[in-house]
């Protein structure tokens, strides 16, 4: 009668139906192909291009569900009949490309039309670095919806701004993308609002003080948050860097911190930030930059830049030097045939907005604006060469740049810069994943990740122009319909 319920016998002669679904399950978790639902697709003879590894030959890649399911050598691929299939053969596989630096708010008459854009041109992320958060959570949170077809959106929320804030809704070049913090308190207040809300990471912006910065970056840690943003004017990169800002956007404010006479820069910029005419936010800023970005650069001082370059390696800051924007203003190529062409992409609004302001802008180019941009490809290269990490951005629909078209230039101005292909790519890719702690599940082509990739019909190793041959798209392991381009 005490005997326990189960005895040691019962439990060794199994049933033999259990036995057997036990038997099966455990196959079935083995064998993921046993389980295939009507949406996956079979690549079948294409070489694949890991950021990590980079290229694999001879492959068949089987996708399911949104994932990578496996990867089988060519020859060891089974048939699976009903399967859909697309031949890879003489195409290159690689993961979706991410823009990491783009502003849906920036333009309301460009918005509706940016996810599709993004899609067609192989961008399946976004990091957006900067709007209203009515806005931009709006976005993200349409992006999730079932029937939608968007890249996966990651946000920052508006950028946490000092007094006067730059982005204050004074002209459309200056639409309301920030909040103005006047003191610490605000920051404290403003912050702890903003870490409430389903924001991915945050963005620093050039009017904080010092002390504001240290508040907002006391609580981003405290949220588990990272931090990219522009050096404040108030402060320089190493004192930013050490209180741990996590990403640079623009490499701005960069060459004030390793100027021979950076401390006296510093101390200037502090005199003029007590803004004693009362500009603007914007017309503040710009001022600040005229007077010290290219006196900076023309007195660089090398051991300065070497010690900047190590620490933002030693600490993984990542940079997003925007290149293809300043190249945009530096060239003026949007004015070429080629680049204007590709205005009817856009929505009508905007491609008659955009010429009439690049019409507007002329064709004459202020030599600084070419050094400048000169400036920031060599530094690019430098800062690679010292291993620090980078992320491909653009700013669109900032300074004319088509959304999805334009990273694709970036891609190619980081290769010209001094990254290699493989480098670029990586920038495009497994970087932004890093920076958002993503990085386990997509960016890579490896079984379990994310079904987030686009087929080549060239070999960006090869050429990094290859990016813009793309065949196929596929987001989330469905095929993106894509009219011709
Ligand atoms: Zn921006």
């Amino acid at each position: 009668m005490n005997q326990t319920k189960y005895s040691k016998k019962e439990f060794v002669i199994v049933p033999l139906p259990i036995c057997f679904i036990f038997i099966m399950t455990m196959f079935m978790a083995c064998n993921p192909t046993s389980q295939l639902t009507e949406e996956a697709i079979l690549i079948q003879n294409v070489s694949i291009i890991d950021p990590v590894n980079g290229l694999e030959q001879n492959k068949s890649v089987l996708i399911d569900r949104a994932k990578i399911v496996r990867i089988y050598e060519q020859s060891q691929a089974p048939e699976l009949s009903g399967v859909s299939k697309i031949d890879g053969t003489n195409n290159y596989l690689m993961p979706g490309l991410w823009d990491a630096h783009v502003h849906y708010s920036f333009d309301e008459n460009m918005r509706s039309e940016m996810n599709s854009l993004f899609l067609k041109y192989g961008i399946t992320s976004v990091r957006d670095t900067g709007g209203p958060m009515d806005i931009v959570l709006q976005v993200k949170i349409a992006s999730t919806r079932a029937e939608e077809i968007s890249p996966s959106i990651y946000i920052a929320g508006p950028l946490i701004d000092g007094s006067p804030n730059v982005y204050n809704n004074s002209s459309p070049y200056y639409p309301l993308l920030s909040i103005e913090n006047t003191d610490i308190q605000s920051i404290e207040e403003n912050m702890g609002a903003l870490v409430a809300e389903d924001l991915d990471f945050l963005k620093a912006y050039e009017m904080l003080t010092e002390p504001q910065f240290k508040a907002l970056m006391k609580t981003a840690n405290e949220s588990e948050l990272r931090v990219t943003g522009h050096i404040p004017l108030s402060m320089n990169l190493f004192s930013a860097v050490d209180n741990g800002l996590k990403g640079m956007e623009h490499l701005r404010n960069l060459e004030m911190s390793v100027a021979q006479n950076a401390d006296e820069l510093q101390e200037q910029r502090l005199e003029m930030l007590q803004n004693q005419e009362g500009l603007s936010g914007g017309a503040l800023r710009s001022s600040i930059h005229a007077a010290q970005r290219m006196e900076a650069i023309a007195q660089l001082d090398s051991s300065k830049l070497l010690a900047a370059a190590t620490l933002l390696a030693e600490e993984g800051v990542w940079q997003t030097p925007t290149l293809a924007l300043y190249n945009n203003f530096a060239t003026k190529e949007y004015l070429e045939d080629s680049a204007v062409e590709k205005l009817r992409v856009l929505p009508a609004e905007v491609s008659i907005a955009w010429s009439e302001a690049m019409k507007m802008s002329g064709s004459e180019i202020d030599p600084s604006t070419i050094a400048y941009a000169e400036w920031m490809r060599e530094t690019v290269g430098y800062l690679n060469q010292n291993e620090v990490p980078f992320m491909a951005g653009t700013d669109t629909p900032i300074g004319f740049l088509i959304p999805g078209i334009s990273l694709h230039r970036e891609l190619e101005l980081l290769v010209q810069s001094g990254l290699s292909n493989l480098e670029a790519i990586e920038a495009a890719t497994i970087e932004p994943a890093r920076f958002l702690g993503v990085e386990r599940h997509t960016s890579r082509i490896l079984e379990g990740y994310e079904a987030d990739l686009i087929l080549l019909r060239e070999n960006p190793l090869e050429n990094i122009s290859a990016t813009k041959e793309i065949e196929k798209v596929i987001k989330s392991g469905k095929v993106v319909p894509i009219e011709e381009f």
